[in-house]
């Protein structure tokens, strides 16, 4: 039996996108062979590869002087393939520190250009800093941002506009997809697949294009930006299966009515959660009103020590992987685009049954 899975990464996929894949796993089209054993330069997954980014551009309209790349490394790699690639040794580079992921991609920007951390929401990371204080540099090759941090349930609910030109960078693993975006505000946005796109493995990086060729000496050739573009992203074996499952993903997000049909349903489930929890004084969510993740909800029950009856009971329900990140504690429910409005609906009568019994 399927659940109602809450997981932040490995997350939830389309039951329909898996059903597709279990019916082409043994035989894709006629070919006699699974995608898992295709050559990556066979007629066969080159059409894949090649509908699933045409998919992706149209999805988000993608300018044509933007490339599509496809990669592996999950976004820790870019956390590092983007000062390589985007600054030279001695350059600074601003970031804004909204939380645990703004965090780790400082920590890894530092070993290669000068950090100035322009704005920091300071803990317990539950806002994000006004943008009239930022205090961006004036020679910054590029400034980077999580427009929604995983594991706080902050999301920016705007795109932080430069007046400075300076190329924006945008860490998206946990909100790509989930809602209409302006590509031609970014120079570079990234993310790994496995929150909202497809399985674990893949890593998608939509980049301007006068912003590659500029990779400092000694970057790797498979975190070169240039390198990759060349190739079509195969400059070695790319991921292949999670390629093709993202570009199902890609088709039934089409079928769902694209990016800005998905947003409607995203908000309305994240508006259901969090209208929830504020009708109760049982739930609580930390997170600043205007700051407040559609994908990723953390909330903490008035009685901690209830924490994991709370979890069992659910699990009971159908509803699982509610555990609250170890950092924050409590519970979080991830509602990815892959999860129906119905499972929000089975979560939210579940909670007002739990608060019922326990309260
Ligand atoms: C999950 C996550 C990461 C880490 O991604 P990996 O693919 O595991 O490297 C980084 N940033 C954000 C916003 C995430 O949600």
């Amino acid at each position: 039996m399927r659940v109602f899975n809450f997981s932040p990464g490995p997350a939830v996929l389309p039951q329909e996108v898996l059903e597709q894949a279990r019916e082409e796993m043994l035989d894709w089209r006629g070919t006699g062979m699974s995608v898992m054993e295709m050559s990556h330069r066979g007629k066969a997954f080159i059409s894949i590869a090649e509908t699933a980014e045409a998919d992706l551009r149209e999805l988000l309209s993608v300018p044509k002087n933007y490339k599509v790349l496809f990669l592996q490394g999950g976004a820790f790699g870019q956390f590092a393939a983007v000062p390589m690639n985007l600054s030279k040794p001695g350059d600074v580079v601003d970031y804004v520190n909204t939380g645990a992921w703004s965090k780790k991609a400082i920590g890894e920007a530092k070993h290669y250009a000068k950090v100035n951390v322009a704005a920091d929401a300071g803990e317990p990371y539950t806002s994000i800093p006004a943008l009239s204080g930022w205090q961006v540099s004036d020679n910054a090759a590029y400034l980077h941002y999580t427009p929604n941090e995983t594991i706080g349930g902050v999301e920016f609910h705007f795109v932080p506009e430069l007046k400075s030109g300076t190329p924006l960078v945008a860490d998206m693993s946990s909100t790509l997809l989930s809602r209409p975006i302006d590509v031609s505000k970014f120079g570079l946005i990234y993310g790994g697949a496995q929150k909202n796109v497809g399985p674990a493995g893949l890593t998608l990086v939509i980049v301007r294009e006068d912003l590659l060729g500029h990779a400092r000496p000694g970057t790797p050739a498979f975190m070169d930006y240039a390198a990759m573009a060349k190739e079509g992203s195969m400059l070695n074996t790319p991921p292949t299966y999670a390629w093709y499952m993202a570009g199902l993903v890609f088709q039934w997000l089409k079928r769902q009515g694209g990016v800005k049909a998905m947003g409607e349903i995203n908000r309305r489930k994240a508006e259901l959660l969090y209208s929830t929890i504020d009708n109760s004084s049982f739930y609580k969510n930390p997170v600043a009103k205007d700051a407040r993740s559609w994908m990723n909800i953390p909330f903490t029950l008035a009685r901690p020590e209830l924490d994991k009856t709370f979890t069992a009971e659910a699990k009971d329900a159908g509803l699982v992987t509610l555990e609250g990140h170890r950092s924050v504690g409590g519970m979080r429910a991830s509602i990815y685009n892959a999860m129906p409005l119905a499972g929000v609906e089975a979560l939210v009568s579940f909670m007002k049954e739990f608060e019922r019994k326990h309260a």
